[in-house]
């Protein structure tokens, strides 16, 4: 964990060395606001190469002058003031710009809370009016709020983030840029709305920010979550991300748009735990449980709980599951070579057809789990 207490060193000896340098952005709003901080920036008027030469570092966002410092073992975003030159992708700049007064760094930050700085004395600097915003509780872009949007979509996910994170409001000019450039998420890596989006659900206040999306039409840009985003804005508890995406794919009709990064397990998660949600409203009955296995069932459930079709029933599920007698096709009491021997028949599409009827005859009960049990029920068929 890095501390104040090491970046204000930091700050000390790259002055002795003779570069200027600030803390900035999320660490000094967090600090103006006396709350607990995420990670530390560090703007610094050194180049990265100076940067590299004095620390042991890793070149992180080298691109665009950034890396990552480790001192006294604790690890430190140290970038140079840069201005930023015009975007064509709507999120990085084309060229970096060195700069070598901290106001340019200041004015090509994202919200005036975010570029706020302070040195190691905890002497504060504010270009922007941040600490104005932090005590009006609002959320303002630096500058013309739709030029910035213009250079970097993300900004507008951000300002959402911010909010869900503060329960700050955004402010009037920013909320009315937004709402006239939303096409342009679009235009963004899927990958970057997704993290955004994802920071966005676990903050404090979610819920507000997830209404903010709604009233400024955010929701419509990201594909296959609008009803959900929509449903869960009304709502005065912010279920977990997976209940989230689960349950705004149920209502998406079992749909996970496949423009969406998640890893295979998650995608495959919130299509199997959709489609139960939209198939099962109640309990699972012990063939579906036995299909769907039992983190997809819980899942299914608490998505459902949330869009009020069903009761909480982890408990009962969980019981339930405990209990079934199988839970896998290695929990068949005989096995295929068993099976072979006993109808004294060679391997084939039969076997694998038989043994799902088995297991679904044990699961509804219609034959218990025993191997003697089991035998009988094969005699009975080779008698029919
Ligand atoms: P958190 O508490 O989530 O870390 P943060 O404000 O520190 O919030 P970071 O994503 O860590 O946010 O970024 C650090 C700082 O870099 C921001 O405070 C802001 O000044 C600047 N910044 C980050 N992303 C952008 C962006 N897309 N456009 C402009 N400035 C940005
Ligand atoms: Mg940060």
């Amino acid at each position: 964990m890095s501390s104040l207490f090491t970046a204000k060193k930091l700050i000390k000896d790259l002055k002795r060395n003779g570069h200027e340098a600030f803390l900035v952005g999320g660490v000094v709003r967090d600090f103006l606001m006396k709350s607990k901080f995420n990670d530390i920036d560090i703007t610094t008027k050194a180049k990265p190469f100076e940067v590299m030469k004095l620390y042991k570092t890793a070149p992180t966002g080298l691109k665009y002058g950034s890396v990552t410092v480790l001192y006294d073992n604790e690890k430190f975003e140290v970038t140079t003031y840069r201005l930023d030159g015009p975007t064509s992708d709507f999120r990085h700049p084309d060229s970096v710009i060195y700069s070598e007064d901290v106001k340019d760094d200041v004015l090509r930050r994202d919200f005036t809370i975010n570029g706020i700085l302070m040195d190691e004395f905890q002497n504060i600097y504010d270009y922007v009016d941040g600490q104005k915003d932090i005590e009006a509780k609002l959320i303002r872009a630096i500058g013309d709020p739709t030029t910035r949007f213009n250079e970097d979509a993300l900004r507008m996910l951000r300002a959402i983030y911010f909010q869900s994170k503060l329960g700050f409001e955004i402010e009037e000019q920013t909320k009315e840029a937004i709402k006239n450039n939303t096409h342009s998420i679009t235009e963004l890596a899927m990958e970057r709305v997704h993290q955004e989006l994802i920071k966005i659900l676990k903050g404090e206040y979610a819920i507000k920010a997830l209404n903010s999306m709604v009233e400024l039409g955010l929701d419509k840009v990201l594909p296959g979550l609008e009803k959900g985003i929509q449903y869960v804005a009304t709502l005065d508890k912010m279920p977990f991300v997976d209940t989230f995406f689960t349950l705004s794919f149920a209502l998406n009709n079992g749909v996970v748009p496949s423009k969406w990064t998640f890893s295979n397990v998650h995608r495959n998660k919130y299509q199997k735990a959709s489609e139960l949600a939209n198939k099962v409203h109640g309990m699972p009955d012990d063939k579906t449980l036995y299909t769907y296995g039992l983190e997809i069932s819980l899942l299914a459930n608490k998505a459902n709980f949330f869009l009020g079709r069903s009761k909480h029933l982890e408990k009962k599920i969980q019981e339930v599951y405990d209990n079934l007698p199988v839970k896998s096709e290695l929990d068949l009491a005989l096995t295929s070579h068993e099976i072979m021997k006993f109808l004294n028949k060679k391997q084939g599409v039969w076997l694998g057809n038989l043994r799902k009827q088995m297991i679904e005859d044990v699961l509804l009960k219609n034959v218990n789990n025993t191997k003697e049990d089991l035998y009988k029920y094969l005699q009975d068929k080779k008698v029919n």
